[in-house]
């Protein structure tokens, strides 16, 4: 009944006192926590933007390398590279078979066609196939390869046509052998191929067609005869067919020369007004993105084409260690696939641009943060500590108020159960006092009282004495305990005797309210005993079973001695005690919701004063109680052998 909490409003005030310091604590936190990152994006950018810088003047020095290689006319390139130059009338690569066509070739040997003009008009005019066999086959044996050749391309057409396919592929095998010499400006190498796969193609020689197929797309390829673009694919298309090839995917050789093609239109179209120049820029040949270096005046035209393979092992390896040391993701974002080294980039990661009119490279540089950074350690680091001291600052405040709303609660409780006390007090006394006056007040208003009346009215005057005796006595003894000043002064006694005059005593007043005393010891049971303290505790476990015990009704007092122990029990059959509230009723001031709701008038030191004394003789009091139906108080204490 004592154990409520604060009131309300000092818990706001004490709740005020913390929150408003919490809330600034950690509003404050915040703030330190998000400065703390922006200062951390500040040096993770300047980093980037160090690295963006360091990379440009890598890349300068490395593509600076490439030119000066490119102007002295080196031929070693490796195969992600070829260089070109440009001269009046002439096309050059090197390597040369880096370039599957060339947008000028050299004018290869020719003879004239006046020299097959007898066997032409033998073959066509007069149709004697005969007489051109034997006209063609004898000029094919000439020493000039350009006769021969041109004689050789007739013979086998003759045979074909007169029926003799053996003899005609022969003729384009033995064709096919010559080089340095064209007819209508194809190659006859090439024509007597060509010819062949398409006498084989007719023939329907499958296998023999694939070799022969296979064998042309590599020396079309590999540029075995220098050839212009329509020339290539006019061929090229049959040989990859024949050879079965897919040839939807451009080859390496392929593209590069259409970018040839596109840097010869370019250069061509310019000539005449151009400067001495150079540049270095990204082409799209193909659906790839080609980085070209050049160096042009109008009498020539240098350039190096390159891949993104190249640019990766060439120049994007040698800057590992920078993107390793500044640790950061690098990308070339207008050379798409030459772009990344490093790992991959977060979305919103910090990153530095340097567009190519800024460093006159081919590429954009753009350098990324990659995750964790360096910083990353030093700041989460510091991160935690913060925030282990917020987590700190603000247990302590909490702990604390937890502490002081404690203390502040049991300050309160201990001044209400005090004060309760002192009303308590107040009424017990009040009680015998009202007795004594108003038996007093009767002796004096009526002298002529008889005998019997007045002495009913002396004893209601010693009875009300001797309570308030007790009352004073029990408060100076509860004094003396509370002040540790309370010495006991143990000697064998026999509890049996003790207990008996006790009960003795408290007979006549306990008969006051109908209520029956029976005291029931088996024999003598000794102890060591303070006479006068454990007479009090039994006294108030009797004062107790009564006034809990509205109803007259039995109070039942037992001994009886036990495995070296003696047992004092006090039982009643009055509105016992709730379960709850058992462990309680010994703390001194308590009282229970019972005792007050039925205006059962106590102070509550009782129990506490009973509990000490039996401490003091080492034993110790068990309470059984059942609400409704009683209670038992057993004082248990050793026994004296
Ligand atoms: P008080 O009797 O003055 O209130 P006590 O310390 O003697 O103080 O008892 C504490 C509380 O224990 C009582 O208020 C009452 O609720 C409960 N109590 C003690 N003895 C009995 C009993 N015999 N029957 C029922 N309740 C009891």
């Amino acid at each position: 009944m004592f154990s409520k909490g604060p009131s309300r409003s000092l818990v706001a005030l004490i709740a005020g006192i913390t929150v408003v310091p919490l809330v600034t604590l950690l509003w404050l936190g915040r703030r330190l926590m998000e400065e703390d990152r922006v200062l951390e994006h500040q040096q993770i950018q300047q980093r980037v933007e160090r690295g963006a810088d360091l990379v440009v003047a890598a890349l300068q020095r490395l593509v600076g390398v490439s030119e000066q290689r490119l102007a002295a006319g080196s031929q070693q390139w490796p195969d992600d590279a070829v260089a070109v130059t440009f001269r009046d009338g002439v096309v050059e690569a090197s390597p040369r078979d880096h370039v599957a066509y060339l947008p000028l070739v050299p004018q290869l040997r020719e003879a004239s066609v006046a020299t097959f003009a007898h066997g032409e008009d033998l073959e066509f005019r007069q149709r004697d196939l005969k007489a051109a066999i034997s006209v063609f086959g004898d000029l094919a044996r000439s020493p000039d390869p350009s006769i021969r050749s041109g004689a050789l391309l007739r013979l086998a057409r003759s045979l074909h046509n007169a029926g003799r396919d053996e003899s005609a592929l022969a003729a384009y095998a033995q064709l096919s052998e010559i080089d340095g010499v064209s007819v209508g400006r194809v190659p006859t190498g090439l024509l007597a191929t060509y010819a062949r796969g398409k006498l084989l193609e007719r023939q329907q020689r499958a296998s023999e067609l694939r070799a022969l197929g296979a064998d042309l797309d590599r020396d079309l390829h590999s540029q075995r005869w220098m050839l212009t673009a329509p020339v290539y694919w006019l061929y090229g298309a049959d040989a990859a067919k024949w050879s079965g090839r897919d040839s939807t995917a451009p080859r390496q050789a392929e593209v590069f020369a259409d970018a040839v093609g596109a840097l010869w239109d370019r250069w061509s179209s310019t000539r005449p007004t151009a400067q001495a120049s150079s540049g270095r820029e990204s082409l799209e040949a193909r659906g790839q993105t080609l980085t070209v270096l050049w160096q042009s005046s109008n009498r020539s035209f240098h350039a190096l084409i390159v891949t993104p393979a190249f640019v990766e092992s060439q120049w994007l390896t040698a800057l590992a260690p920078i993107v390793k040391e500044q640790h950061i993701a690098l990308a070339l974002p207008n050379a798409e696939r030459q772009s990344a080294l490093g790992a991959s980039e977060a979305p919103a990661a910090p990153r530095a641009t340097r567009t190519t009119a800024e460093t006159a490279l081919p590429w954009n540089v753009v350098t990324t943060n990659v995750d964790p950074p360096p910083e990353d350690r030093d700041f989460s680091r510091r991160r935690q500590s913060l925030i282990a001291g917020f987590v700190l600052l603000v247990s302590m405040a909490l702990m604390a108020s937890y502490l002081i709303i404690r203390a502040v609660s049991r300050e309160l409780a201990v001044a209400r159960l005090q004060s309760d006390f002192v009303a308590a007090v107040s009424h017990e006394f009040r009680t015998p006092l009202t007795a004594l006056r108003q038996f007093t007040d009767m002796l004096r208003e009526h002298p002529a009282l008889d005998d019997d009346r007045r002495r009913i009215a002396y004893d209601a005057q010693s009875r009300a004495t001797e309570r308030l005796t007790r009352l004073v006595e029990s408060l100076l003894d509860f004094g003396r305990m509370e002040a540790g000043a309370r010495r006991y002064r143990f000697e064998p006694r026999d509890g049996t005797e003790l207990v008996g005059r006790v009960v003795e005593d408290f007979r006549s007043e306990a008969s006051a309210t109908g209520h029956e005393v029976e005291f029931r010891g088996n024999g003598s049971a000794l102890i060591d005993a303070d006479d006068e303290a454990l007479s009090r505790a039994v006294r108030n476990l009797l004062d107790n079973a009564v006034k809990y015990s509205p109803e007259p009704s039995p109070v039942e007092v037992g001994l009886e001695r036990r495995n070296g122990q003696v047992f004092i029990s006090v039982h009643d059959y009055g509105i016992g005690i709730p379960a709850h509230e058992r462990a309680d009723i010994f703390a001194k001031f308590h009282r229970g919701e019972h005792a007050a709701i039925k205006g059962i008038k106590g102070t509550g030191i009782g129990l506490a004063m009973v509990d000490e004394i039996v401490r003091a003789h080492h034993g110790r009091v068990d309470v059984d109680s059942e609400p409704g139906k009683g209670s038992t108080f057993t004082i248990v204490l050793p026994a004296k052998s």
